[in-house]
């Protein structure tokens, strides 16, 4: 990328394409177009092969896992061209996936969004919402994604968002977990795991998600390992309520905090369409009755201490009290 002439050609588009899970039932109808317009289709070879049907008279190039920024490049160079280019990436395209290396390459290249060439990110459902789909409802409480890939981020920081994630009772889908060359990754997860949550926690794994060769296996964060793990599994591990019924991962959204799930009547104390008791507000009124110090409060609720002392000295509002506005 020596050239430094703005990018200036007419016409010239980069689509980020996010394929889905690779089906072409869940292609959405803007990621179906985007290739029909594209006169350029860049991607892996594996994902090539999943719209290869849709590419008759295209200009094809196909590209390995780690020629990344290549692929950028390439499409950036083509766009000038007065090209249409759909660059494909499994899922979504900015889940690990191509959107984030393009913007850097565009940037460095001197592309603005007014230059002249238009980007286009078409999203897709990823990994975690199709691999949850298949084995239940794993993520219907909080939730966050982890990729054990250190490729490209040290393993420090992972290690670091996995046990502050697994500290904080998050449901997990661990990404990349496990390749030919990486395996001892997910071990040291699971390590981290084990600090903070039970060895039964329900853990799905799924390979090859609505594609010929999927298979879903249940198990637990102790045994997670011994199972079949590869490039194209994705691991959902749940938070202390995740359960397994019937063959379906379930994490509940908290409606028992509220109401009797039998009968849908509510909890004393509680309102529907209102914070719990143990809400905001709720709470902050608790902290204020308790008599207790930050100190004993912030052990209690596990929370930090000079943020529980912060709140103890703002003065109680009047919905705090219950008491009317004058
Ligand atoms: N952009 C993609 C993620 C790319 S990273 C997305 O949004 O889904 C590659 C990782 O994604 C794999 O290691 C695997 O963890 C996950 N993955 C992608 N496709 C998958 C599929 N069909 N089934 C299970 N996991 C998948």
């Amino acid at each position: 990328m020596n050239d430094t002439s703005p990018p200036s050609a007419a016409g010239g588009r980069i689509m980020l394409v996010g394929l889905g899970p690779g089906s072409h039932e869940h292609l959405t109808a803007r990621a179906r177009a985007a290739i029909a317009e594209a006169d350029t289709v860049i991607g892996y070879v594996t994902y090539i092969r999943l719209v290869a049907e849709l590419l008759e008279g295209k200009e094809v190039i196909k590209k390995s896992m780690t020629e990344e920024l290549d692929r950028a490049i390439e499409a950036f160079e083509r766009a000038r061209q007065g090209r249409k280019v759909a660059l494909i990436s499994s899922g979504d395209a900015g889940v690990y996936g191509m959107a984030g290396p393009t913007f850097e390459v565009l940037f460095q290249a001197g592309w603005t969004p007014e230059s002249g060439i238009e980007v286009e990110i078409i999203p897709g459902a990823s990994a975690l919402n199709t691999c949850a789909a298949l084995v239940g409802a794993p993520l219907t409480h909080d939730f966050c994604a982890i990729s054990l890939s250190d490729l490209l981020t040290p393993w420090p920081t992972i290690a670091r968002r996995l046990d502050a994630v697994a500290a904080a009772d998050f449901v997990v889908a661990l990404y990349n977990p496990k390749s030919g060359r990486r395996t001892g990754q997910i071990v040291e997860a699971r390590r981290l795991f084990l600090r903070h949550r039970r060895p039964d926690t329900p853990v799905a794994i799924v390979k090859s998600a609505y594609r010929p060769k999927q298979r879903i296996e249940f198990t637990t964060l102790e045994k997670m390992t011994e199972c079949d793990i590869g490039m194209l599994s994705t691991v959902l591990i749940g938070n202390s309520n995740t359960f397994v019924r019937h063959g379906l991962m379930v994490t509940p959204r908290g409606y028992r905090n509220k109401y009797d799930v039998e009968s849908g009547a509510t909890h004393s104390g509680e309102q529907a369409g209102r914070s719990l008791s143990t809400g905001l507000t709720g709470w902050l009124a608790s902290l204020r009755a308790s008599g207790l110090g930050a100190a004993a409060l912030a052990a209690e609720h596990r929370l930090p201490e000079d943020y529980i002392a912060a709140l103890l000295a703002e003065a109680p509002t009047p919905a705090d009290t219950g008491e009317a506005a004058a």
